[in-house]
């Protein structure tokens, strides 16, 4: 693990982060063994959002008698000023804390969104003022459409930006990185598994690593699971690794899903994940989540070729800004079962 200077916030900050989302669904003590093991390892990055079920109250439980240890970094998914200014004060309670560190805008994928945000009456102008407060100390954003975060933050207004990068998620490496180095902004990348998906998850973990970025947010919900996120970037990622795992990353991100969410389908196929597992599935075979994943969908990915409403035209596939031939993928995906 390395520690590097986190834009221009004058944190030393780890390149792995905790990801603290999927703590709610484990017991409250295996969750403090986990969160205070990362602290001991020399994790100082701990991520949630209000969003994230009782995620904030646990770390609130957990480490906040350390909270001079690491660097907290929550979000607000409301997009106007009362309910993001409640939002941000009922954070600061379930984390027993005065001050977040990062208050990122959350999950921002349409313009639409952005601007209901940023709009003078918007959820940006709670994070200014409780910037202004002293409870929040910088304002990040993250979304899923690194296209359109480009262009979000080249506007000024934001001190760091979340964005997705992994083996089957390399986009943000096309401009917003760059973009993003250039303003000299904090870089987190999250997601190195696409949410549980990606295996060898060492290889998984360590693609990220190798890019320029300053904290890697993985989902960890044991002991076990920090020692293997840790051994994973125990070392460092050499020329020749960088590039094989560039190489995998350029084949595997073929299928150019962004994970924008913009489709829908009637049938409940979550297109997104079949987009970007597929091509996992066929190389490496996917970790046990995704194999669970494909067994809960196999009714529904199975029956999008007798779908009549999308005989003549797929409906998901009007919808995707990318022009993408979902259902084709789809039903590609259906060859497997
Ligand atoms: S083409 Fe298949 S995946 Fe697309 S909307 Fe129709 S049923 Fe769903
Ligand atoms: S298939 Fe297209 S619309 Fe659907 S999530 Fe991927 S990029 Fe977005």
């Amino acid at each position: 693990m390395r520690y590097s200077r986190f834009g221009k916030s004058g944190f030393n900050v780890s390149s792995l982060g905790f990801g603290a989302m999927n703590l709610p669904s484990v017991p409250l003590e295996q969750a403090r063994e986990a969160l205070n093991y990362a602290l001991d390892q020399g994790i100082n990055y701990i991520d949630t959002a209000a969003a994230y079920r009782n995620s904030e109250e646990i770390i609130g439980e957990c480490i906040s008698h350390r909270r001079q240890e690491y660097f907290l970094a929550t979000k607000t998914g409301a997009r106007d000023y009362e309910t993001a200014k409640a939002e941000i004060e009922r954070s600061l309670v379930r984390m027993k804390t005065d001050h977040v560190d990062l208050l990122q805008i959350h999950y921002v994928n349409y313009v639409s969104e952005y601007k209901k945000a940023m709009d003078v009456e918007g959820a940006y102008k709670a994070a200014l003022e409780a910037q202004r407060e002293g409870s929040v100390r910088f304002i990040g954003i993250s979304g899923h459409r690194p296209d359109l975060l480009v262009k979000w933050i080249a506007k000024g207004q934001f001190s760091q930006i979340l964005f997705h990068l992994n083996l089957a998620q390399p986009f943000a490496l096309d401009e917003l990185i760059p973009k993003a180095t250039e303003m000299d902004l904090m870089k987190v990348a999250m997601k190195p598994l696409s949410g549980g998906f990606i295996q060898p998850v060492d290889r998984a973990i360590r693609y990220p690593y190798s890019q320029d970025v300053h904290v890697t947010i993985s989902g960890m919900v044991s002991v076990q699971e920090v020692k293997e996120n840790l051994a994973a970037q125990e070392e460092e990622v050499g020329t020749e690794e960088r590039l094989e795992l560039e190489q995998l990353a350029s084949e595997l991100g073929q299928h150019d899903c962004r994970r924008c969410n913009y489709c829908s389908c009637p049938l409940e196929i979550s297109i997104p994940d079949v987009m970007i597992a597929s091509k996992f599935r066929e190389k490496f075979g996917l970790l046990p989540k995704g194999h669970g994943f494909f067994e809960r969908q196999k009714e529904r990915i199975t029956g999008c070729a007798d779908h009549d409403p999308c005989q003549e035209k797929p409906l998901c596939e009007e919808k995707c800004p990318y022009h993408l031939p979902m259902q084709s993928v789809v039903q590609k995906a259906a060859s497997f079962y």
